[in-house]
Order: C-alpha cells, then sequence, then structure tokens
C-alpha cells in the first residue's frame, strides 16, 4: 500500500521512509506542501498519507482542509506530524480534516500502530461502499433483467427531457413490447419466459449507443430514452432493436423460442417542452398501432404532431 510522506526535513523524512518499507509500505516522497498537494489530486494518490505540520508551501492543515474539500471517493486517511504538543494546535489540526496525529520526534512503533489503525479505517470504509453501490444496484435495476427499473428509466426520460429544453436538442422514446410473451409462458412455463426476458433485455441492451437508457417498464415491456434523436435516427434505432430482438430465437438448453417485438416511437420537437407523460403516451399509442397492424414492426407518431405543452400550464403545475 502506498502512504505519502510530506515532510521538508530530509533526515526525518529518510528515516520516515525507511520504516516504512520496513512495515510493508511504499512511501511516495513530497518535500514540501505544494507538491503533496500536486500527489494528492492525482487519481491514484496515495490513500494514506503523513502529513508535517510545518513545512514550505502548504501548512499539513491546509493540506488536510484542501483533501477533505475535494470529498473524495475512496476516503483519504491523513495523519498529521507535529512538534507542537499544545492542545489548541492539535485541535486544529483535527478540525482541519486530519483522522489523527503523532508528535516529533516520532515513536516507531506508535507511528506504525496509528498506521495500522488507518488502514482498518479505509478498508472499513471500501467496504461501506461496497454495501452502498450494492443498495443502489438493487434501488435502480430490474432484478430479473439488470435494465434500468421503472422509476429509474422514468427518471432517465425526465432528466434527458429537461436538458433537451435547455440546449434545443430533441429526446426519441422508443416504447417495446415482447409479442406474444402470454404465449411463451403458457407454451414454455415461466421459466422459459423469464428467460427470455433476460436475453431480449439484453439483445435491446447491446444494440444500444452508450447515451441511450434502456429500462424495464412493466412485465414485457420496455422504454429506450434516446437523448439527441432526430425522427429518422430513432426509427433506425428502433429497427435495429427489431432486428436484434429477432435476429435468432432464444436458445434454452432443451427449447429454442422463436421472439419478435413491436415498437413505438416518438421524439419530441427540439427544445421543446414536453411532460415525460406526453411523450410516453404517444410512443404508447404507436406501439399500441403496431400491435393491431400485425406486431414485428415498428410504428411512430408523426413529426410535428406531439403537443407542445403550453407554458400556462406548466404555471399551473408548478
Ligand atoms: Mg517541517
Amino acid at each position: 500500500m502506498q502512504v505519502l510522506v510530506a515532510e521538508d526535513d530530509p533526515v526525518s523524512r529518510r528515516l520516515l521512509e525507511a520504516h516504512l518499507g520496513r512495515w510493508g509500505y511504499r512511501a511516495v516522497a513530497a518535500s514540501d506542501g505544494d507538491q503533496a498537494w500536486d500527489l494528492l489530486q492525482q487519481p491514484d494518490a496515495p490513500r494514506l498519507a503523513i502529513l508535517d505540520w510545518m513545512m514550505p508551501g502548504l501548512s499539513g492543515p491546509e493540506l488536510c482542509r484542501r483533501v477533505r474539500s475535494l470529498g473524495r471517493e475512496p476516503y483519504t486517511y491523513l495523519l498529521l506530524l507535529t512538534a507542537r504538543a499544545h492542545k489548541e494546535d492539535l485541535i486544529e489540526g483535527m478540525e482541519a480534516g486530519a483522522d489523527d496525529y503523532v508528535t516529533k520526534p516520532f515513536d516507531a512503533q506508535e507511528l506504525n500502530v496509528r498506521l495500522r489503525a488507518g488502514r482498518r479505517i479505509l478498508e472499513l470504509q471500501a467496504e461501506l461502499v461496497t454495501a452502498r453501490e450494492a443498495l443502489r444496484e438493487q434501488a435502480t435495476r430490474d432484478g430479473l433483467t439488470r435494465l434500468w427499473n421503472r422509476s429509474s428509466i422514468l427518471e432517465i426520460l425526465a432528466r434527458e427531457l429537461a436538458k433537451s429544453e435547455r440546449d434545443g436538442s430533441a429526446v426519441g422514446l422508443i416504447m417495446a413490447d415482447l409479442d406474444h410473451f402470454k404465449q411463451i409462458n403458457d407454451t414454455h412455463g415461466h421459466l422459459a419466459g423469464d428467460a427470455v426476458l433476460r436475453e431480449a433485455a439484453r439483445r435491446l441492451q447491446t444494440s444500444l449507443r452508450s447515451y441511450d437508457s434502456v429500462g424495464r417498464y412493466g412485465g414485457e415491456e420496455f422504454l429506450v430514452v434516446v437523448p439527441g434523436s432526430t425522427h429518422s435516427s430513432a426509427l433506425q434505432l428502433a429497427e435495429r432493436l427489431r432486428l436484434a430482438v429477432n435476429r435468432e430465437p432464444v436458445r434454452l438448453t432443451d427449447r429454442s423460442i422463436e421472439v419478435t417485438i413491436s415498437l413505438g416511437v416518438a421524439v419530441s420537437a427540439p427544445g421543446a417542452l414536453i411532460f415525460p407523460e406526453t411523450l410516453i403516451r404517444a410512443a404508447d399509442e404507436a406501439l399500441y398501432r403496431a400491435k393491431t397492424v400485425g406486431r414485428n414492426r415498428i410504428e411512430w407518431l408523426a413529426p410535428g404532431r406531439l403537443a407542445v405543452e403550453s407554458p400556462q400550464l406548466v404555471e399551473t403545475l408548478v
């Protein structure tokens, strides 16, 4: 593990480096506060740092303040090294964001113990971050398909529409629904149905550009949000999705299941104020047409047909 040693006194610095090496750390040395600050801002900066209080350039406490103001994750554990034994000074250092301190001249065993405590804190913090990310994943992803869940994809749509109104772009929305899904469930059973959903979701996901988003809207229904879209690019994407789902049957261990999908497309007018519900309703109507006309096809709302919300209406809602 890397440890930053920021210490202007060369004798003390070399001593620290030697100890750290013996304890299995890799020392990264800085001889003044500014150099330490440069190192601490690197993306792969050491996460444990021993900072001398008094140095040319930035002082130890000032470094602590700056590191904390970055608010970065993973956490950086900061140990102040100080010749000052006055309590008020130590309080200042801790308030600046230091986690602990060691007084100079330092006792090697004590420093070793303090570093171990710091390492333990970093490990605990890493576990917390992992647990939090797992929770976030659970809260935002659909359990079966791992696509965005309904509330997340609606949030993405609302965000993209707000952004498009600001920057004068347009948002495409594709609503897609697997054809005859109930029949698949009835004929092959729910486990096979789940496998078909998962595979269809994977095919949709892998056909998108990185800035498009797809979520599971309902049972076998998906929403695709396409920022920076035009009417024709949204239709092209919808066709790509249709082909991706239908290109080959979904192969399960004991059978193959032919799958098709129907899609409805609606695109907002560039820079227009559109509510998510309006665009969803339009895509839904187009999807309904695709279903009634014969399935495994795309229908769309003609450009310019989408009702633009009037500012008066917005005012009454705010
Ligand atoms: Mg010094």
